[in-house]
Parts: structure tokens; C-alpha cells; sequence
């Protein structure tokens, strides 16, 4: 499917409670190829891919080494000779490690990949080698899992970071593009009205933990989480507890929150 002129996807078969509708990946180029986040290992994924481009694959990138975006590199890369671009995966167990780049791209940094320029922009948060790529020509943002279609993308500490996350959704805001092309899900229009929103409702749902750290004068997570997340589905909230986790992190940090034996408290009642 075309999502701009020379930028074809194909969605891998992964669908889920948390890669929606699949991974993305993204082909520029017709003559010389760069496939953005190849996904998981997964054959008939492959096989697409290789039907879409094959020997024409020069550059494999990717935007993070969540286990639905990376491992497919390693076996893409054998069958194509492609170039690996991203940075590598941190050593947290969450991560892809069999991802081995031979080129880390530096933030800022224009990537020339076939007939497609591509800028590099360093965006930890959701992971901390989240990196979004964006095609200048056509005013399109790549994003990975740091802005997604319809929900709000998991932070997941040690290695995910909500200052962090805030701090790269601020910089996105500074670079000219329109639209998003999300590593799960549509293209989106109005790009920057959506950072906007997903800043705003990051910050919403950190009031809400304050405001219920007040109110339970003192809670574990396994209790906030359910308070702070009353307006998520209950198969998420093991997933929503460790973005709280980060929010709580984060409050900690800026020492408007504590915890001691694993009990949470505001730092101002
Ligand atoms: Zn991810």
C-alpha cells in the first residue's frame, strides 16, 4: 500500500492487543530500497517484503528494538546484503539482542537512502534508542512506537523514561512536517496537533496520579493502578501499571512524589 509517492508499507501479521493492527514497515524507494523497521521474525513477513523489493534492498532502519520492530533485520539483511542503520538495543531484557547495526545514526543526521533523504531524530521515551525519521520532501514523520494511531504508546521503565518521552515530543514539535506515519496503524494528518494532544493527556493522567496519591494518602502500585487507570480496559492495566510506574518516576524526580517498602506518597498532601 502507498502512503506517499515512493513510500509503499506492508503490514506484518502481528495483530494484538499491543501492535494493533500489525507492525509497519516501510519501503522508500523503487530502484534502491530502505526498509524501515523490518518487524518480527516472522517467514511470510519476510517473504513479503522480499516480494515487494528484493534485491533492490540496500538499507535496513529501524526505529527501536522493541521485540515487533527489529528481528527481522538480522534475516533480512543475510538475504539482501542491506546496510543495518539504528542504534543498538540497550541490555534490559525487554529489547531485541540479536539487533547488531553497522551504522548508528546520529541525531539530526540526513540519511541518503536511494533517491529518499531521510533526517534522523533522536526521541527517547518510549525507549531510549527511539529514533524517528523524517522524509523532509514529504513533510512526513516515521514514528515508531513514539506516536501511535488511536492510542497512547507504553512506557516501560527502567530503559522507557516519561521526562524523557515529554522532552522528545517537544522536539519533534520543532522539525517541519504535517503528517505521521505511525509504526501501528493510519497515516495521520494535523501531526502536530496529535504531539499536542498526546502531551496534554501524558500530563492529564500525571495530575491524576497526584490527585490519587492524595486521596489514597499513601498506595503500591498494584493499588494506584487501577484508580489512575479506571478509564482503561482491565487486559491493558498490566501494561498501564508500568507507565504508571514511569509517571511515578518521573514524580519522584522532580520530588513531588516518594516511595518507601514499595508504599507511594505525594510530597505535598
Ligand atoms: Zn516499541
Amino acid at each position: 500500500m502507498s502512503v506517499a509517492p515512493g513510500v509503499r508499507r506492508i503490514v506484518a501479521g502481528n495483530a494484538g492487543l499491543m501492535t494493533g493492527p500489525g507492525t509497519n514497515t516501510y519501503l522508500f524507494g523503487l530502484r534502491a530500497v530502505a526498509v524501515l523497521d523490518p518487524g518480527p521474525d516472522d517467514a511470510p513477513h519476510l517473504e513479503a517484503i522480499l516480494a515487494a523489493a528484493g534485491p533492490a534492498i540496500r538499507w535496513i532502519i529501524v526505529t527501536h528494538t522493541h521485540p515487533d520492530h527489529s528481528p527481522l533485520a538480522s534475516r533480512l539483511a543475510k538475504r539482501t546484503g542491506a546496510r543495518v542503520i539504528g542504534l543498538p538495543p540497550p541490555d534490559e531484557g525487554r529489547q531485541d539482542a540479536t539487533f547488531a547495526p553497522q551504522r548508528q545514526p546520529v541525531d539530526g543526521e540526513r540519511l541518503s537512502v536511494g533517491d529518499c533523504q531521510l533526517i534522523a531524530i533522536h526521541t527517547p521515551g518510549h525507549a531510549s534508542n527511539c529514533v524517528c525519521y523524517l522524509l523532509e520532501r514529504e513533510r512526513l514523520l516515521f514514528t515508531g512506537d513514539h506516536v501511535l494511531e488511536g492510542v497512547s504508546p507504553v512506557i516501560l521503565p527502567p530503559d522507557g523514561d516519561m521526562s524523557a518521552y515529554l522532552h522528545s515530543l517537544d522536539k519533534l514539535q520543532s522539525h517541519d512536517f504535517e503528517r505521521i506515519a505511525p509504526g501501528h496503524g493510519g497515516v495521520m494528518e494535523r501531526g502536530k496537533e496529535i504531539l499536542a494532544a498526546l502531551r496534554a493527556h501524558r500530563l492529564a493522567r500525571e495530575e491524576k496520579v497526584l490527585r490519587s496519591l492524595r486521596r489514597l494518602a499513601g498506595a503500591t502500585l498494584d493499588e494506584l493502578t487501577p484508580v489512575v487507570y479506571d478509564d482503561v480496559a482491565v487486559e491493558r492495566h498490566r501494561w498501564a501499571r508500568l507507565t504508571l510506574e514511569a509517571h511515578l518516576i518521573k514524580l519522584a524526580r522532580e520530588c513531588r512524589a516518594s516511595e518507601r517498602d514499595g508504599l507511594w506518597r505525594p510530597s505535598h498532601p
